[in-house]
């Protein structure tokens, strides 16, 4: 076992763990014992997430030393929770299968990507945790469980912000490996997109449009799945040059464009896993609307575009089919998701983050659990119906407290 020295920052800089401690076995046993050994503890991912919801100012553990499993069974496939997707895609794709779906950068953990509903875009794909079929989950005495699909705490597992436990392995979906080639379409303007939400975001397997909000037009990414029917609308102009979803950064991280078919690990995803992704010293934040919200969203938000744009990198619109995961922002309805990559300046940054959204809110909003929100805690959890029936989770997977942390105090008061 071995423990990092701290303090230990999250990936974007903006965050320092106030844990005293991350602790990182090698393996499931010594994973157990520590965990029954310790009053307080918490799992800590690839430490992607730019707000607390992974902080701790207990213990933390992370589980990128265990060793690694990918143990493929008919259609699915079982893989230890510290797995990156980038790695467990590697070894999906050498072996002749693929997810369905992947989020903006592969570099992340399996286990902290579904615990905060992490996601990507397609009109007709859910959030990672969608494909989630069964969770095997260690409490506080060291001893695991799975949770399979079916299970009435299914829904409420998955989505569990790392407040239920520690997730050790998990059982997701799979298919046959498939072919995506991508294209950037530029200059196209965002009248366009408000009037034809429905051809943009169905003209492809999976479509991001990038804009900074205050000039006319946006840039769209279309990743089309091979073999599928190519959708009708070709509007704005063709990229004849890569692009990087950052205006002015090099594109070399950027996964390979101008309709080149490739593995949908290298193309599902805007960023190569060896190489740093999106703009680096920044903050996200992410709010998750009803679709049929989007043209009013969307004017609101051009409305906004002179206070966005002087703070912002870039700003992206995808789309993402309901689910039932209680804790999903993609929770009962299709979706249509606002993100802002925004410059590393808080202070700048939260008064405009404020504004959108007090504008946002009043059409659904609710926010990504891993970004940044000035929205309260008890605001944000009465926007998800099934948060009482989380609570009440936590109360049985966690009578102790052993896994809780300010973060889940401020959300889920203790009653
Ligand atoms: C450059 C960049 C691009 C991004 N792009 C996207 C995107 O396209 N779509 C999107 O939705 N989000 C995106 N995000 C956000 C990111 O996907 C989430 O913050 C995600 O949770 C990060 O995963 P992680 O492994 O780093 O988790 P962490 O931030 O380390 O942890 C997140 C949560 O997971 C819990 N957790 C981690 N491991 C375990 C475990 N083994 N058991 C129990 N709980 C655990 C933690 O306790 C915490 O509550 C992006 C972030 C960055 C930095």
């Amino acid at each position: 076992m071995t423990a990092s020295a701290v303090p230990v920052r999250n990936w974007a800089g903006n965050l320092t763990y106030t844990s005293p401690r991350i602790h990182r076995p090698t393996d499931l046993g010594a994973l157990a014992a520590l965990v029954r050994d310790t009053p307080r503890i918490r799992a800590l991912g690839s430490g992607h997430s730019f707000n607390q919801v992974a902080d701790s100012p207990h213990d933390l553990v992370r589980l990128d030393m265990l060793p690694r499993e990918v143990r493929i069974d008919g259609d699915t496939v079982t893989v230890s929770a510290g797995t990156r997707y980038a790695d467990l895609a590697i070894e999906l794709h050498r072996r002749g299968y693929a997810l369905g779906n992947l989020a903006s950068l592969p570099h992340i953990s399996v286990a902290g990507s579904c615990a905060t509903g992490t996601h990507g875009s397609g009109d007709r794909q859910r959030c990672l945790a969608a494909a989630v079929r069964g969770i095997e989950v260690m409490g506080s005495d060291g001893e695991t469980v799975w949770v399979r699909r079916g299970a009435a705490d299914f829904p409420g597992v998955v989505v569990g912000l790392g407040a239920l436990g520690i997730v050790t392995r998990l059982t997701l979906e799979i298919e046959p490996t498939f072919e995506v080639s991508q294209r950037v379409r530029l200059d196209v303007p965002l009248d366009e997109v408000t009037a034809d939400v429905d051809a943009i975001f169905g003209a492809a397997y999976s479509v991001s449009v990038f804009t900074d909000w205050r000039g006319p037009t946006g840039r769209v990414w279309l990743k089309h799945r091979e073999g599928e029917p190519e959708g009708a609308w070709h509007g704005g102009r063709s990229a004849s040059v890569p692009q990087h979803p950052v205006p002015g950064v090099p594109t070399e991280p950027a996964t390979e464009q101008l309709g080149v078919p490739g593995p949908w690990c290298e193309r599902l995803p805007h960023f190569r896993p060896e190489l740093p992704p999106s703009a680096g010293a920044e903050l996200q934040s992410e709010l998750y609307l009803p679709r049929a919200a989007a043209p009013e969203a969307i004017a609101a938000l051009r409305g906004l575009g002179e206070r966005i744009a002087p703070v912002l990198y870039v700003g992206e619109v995808r789309t993402m089919r309901a689910d039932d995961l209680w804790l999903s922002p993609a929770y009962g309805r299709d979706s249509v998701a606002f993100h802002f990559t925004w410059h590393r300046d808080p202070a700048a940054v939260t008064p405009v983050l404020r504004a959108v959204e007090e504008r946002l809110a009043p059409l659904g909003a609710r926010p990504h659990w891993g970004k940044i929100t000035t929205m309260a805690p008890a605001d944000v959890v009465g926007l998800f119906e099934r948060s009482g029936d989380f609570a009440g989770l936590l109360e049985r997977f966690d009578p102790d407290g052993t896994f809780r942390t300010p973060f889940v105090d401020a959300h889920f008061p203790r009653s």
